[in-house]
């Protein structure tokens, strides 16, 4: 039997929290051509009864590194499940790992076999020699039945010097997993473990630095390990999520408000969501609410901001259309901007990000309407530096404002961050206060 001092801290924890690790089994899901998908579901299911994965890996169909992935797996987490590898063919090898990592025989089990025969012929198929692979079962194992396919699951709970573990192994097809996830899994799981609960918070921000951000709530939440605070951050659009860990949900929630009340008031208007929406959906429900439309004016983001109203399905409530005016001509001839107004403010400037708000609005008789006017660059084609960007807003008291930004990135940075600062901005103007 293998032995590990590491094992005797678990024995001094009283009652831990359960942790998981999965370990998905099969040579295609190193390759480009497969991913693993099965752990996406499990991490959803086992987070939904406070069950925390620690760990994730994925392993070859290689009988002796699989063994040692597993052992290494039991130091560290209480529960350990195993995806695939369950299969007829030579190359599943999930079972012979598991039995090696445990100092193990497998077994055969007659009421396997009846099952698979009763399965054949019920299919009217003669069952293949190599099939009878699947009626063994690691010593000690409880079989778990697989109605959709012919490999049964296998529930193992061992004792390594005190510390209680669990061992699933469970069929690679996602039907199979998760149907025999969901039937003989979750019930025992639930009434096995002790209660615990994960609480969270979701917040979507817009129109920040990442590192702004950070400097603002790290203060806030460095303090606590529980909850656990993570920042991610992409084109002007940043989530902060909160997860925090107890025994009972009240707990959780108790943890959470030791901090999440206090990073509100920091980020105040900053947060657009906290229940993941897109900005563009939050933005699309304000208009809905108001009964207002929209249309827009888009010369540097050529359409990009039209495409992102549009991406919402229902958006035909309350977006019209609008203007893609990337030549200067087509500014004057399309939406009527004086040309001497242009020669005297430059294109990027507010002047005409107001005249090309104002005139989409006129034009098609929409209560808002939202202009961008920039330097995407990496040269500059206009007088302005790359990445200023000038966005307008014209509203339903007729008149228009704009505001000019100097936006951080690449072509395709700048142009995605000019439509984000844009739909942040008519959020604002709808209602939000003003950004610091
Ligand atoms: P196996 O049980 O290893 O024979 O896997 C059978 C099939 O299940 C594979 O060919 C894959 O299509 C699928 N599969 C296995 N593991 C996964 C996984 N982790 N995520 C998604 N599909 C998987
Ligand atoms: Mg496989």
């Amino acid at each position: 039997m293998w032995v590990s001092p590491d094992v005797l801290f678990y024995k001094r924890m009283s009652q831990p929290l359960a942790n998981c690790e999965i370990i998905a089994v099969g040579s295609e899901l190193l390759t480009p051509d497969r991913l693993d998908t099965n752990s996406l579901y499990l991490t959803d299911q086992l987070n939904g009864i406070g069950v925390e994965v620690r760990r994730k890996s994925i392993i070859g169909d290689d009988r002796a590194r699989l063994a040692a992935e597993i052992r290494a797996a039991l130091l560290n987490s209480e529960i350990v499940i195993l995806t695939g590898g369950l299969g007829p063919t030579e190359d599943d090898v999930t079972r012979d790992s598991v039995a090696d990592a445990l100092g193990r025989t497998l077994v055969f089990r007659q009421d396997l076999l009846d099952t698979l025969m009763e399965r054949f012929q019920r299919l009217n198929r003669k069952m293949a020699d190599n099939n009878l692979r699947q009626t063994f079962v690691v010593d000690g194992a409880e079989p778990l039945p697989n109605p959709r396919g012919t490999a049964p699951g296998q529930w193992i709970e061992v004792d390594i010097h005190g510390a209680s573990r669990l061992i699933l192994l469970l069929p690679g097809p996602p039907s199979e997993l998760k149907a025999m996830f969901a039937a003989e899994c979750m019930p025992r799981l639930t009434k096995r473990l002790p209660p615990q609960a994960i609480g969270t918070r979701f917040y979507r921000i817009s129109c920040m630095g990442e590192s702004d951000l950070d400097q603002l709530i790290s203060p806030v939440y460095k303090p606590f390990e529980n909850p656990v605070t993570t920042v991610l951050a992409g084109l002007g659009d940043i989530q902060v999520h909160l997860r925090a860990r107890a025994k009972t949900a009240d707990e959780a929630e108790a943890l959470l408000q030791q901090i999440a009340p206090c990073i509100e008031e920091l980020l105040g208007d900053r947060i657009y969501s906290r229940d993941g929406s897109s900005l563009e959906a939050v933005v699309g429900n304000m208009l809905r609410e108001r009964g207002a439309t929209v249309s827009v004016a888009e010369s540097c983001t050529g359409g990009m901001l039209g495409e992102r109203f549009t991406s919402i399905a229902g958006s035909s409530d309350y977006f019209l259309g609008g203007f893609v005016v990337y030549a200067e001509r087509l500014k004057t001839e399309l939406l009527g901007i004086d040309s001497a107004l242009i020669a005297q403010h430059s294109l990027v400037s507010a002047p005409i990000a107001e005249a090309m708000a104002l005139q989409a609005r006129a034009r098609t008789g929409s209560t808002y309407a939202v202009s961008i006017t920039g330097e995407a660059g990496p040269d500059s084609a206009t007088s302005a530096p790359v990445g200023t960007v000038v966005i307008g807003i014209a509203g339903p008291d007729g008149t228009a404002t704009a505001r000019r930004y100097n936006l951080f990135g690449d072509r395709v940075g700048i142009r995605n961050r000019a439509t984000t600062w844009a739909l942040d901005d008519l959020r604002r103007a709808m209602g939000g206060n003003p950004r610091a």
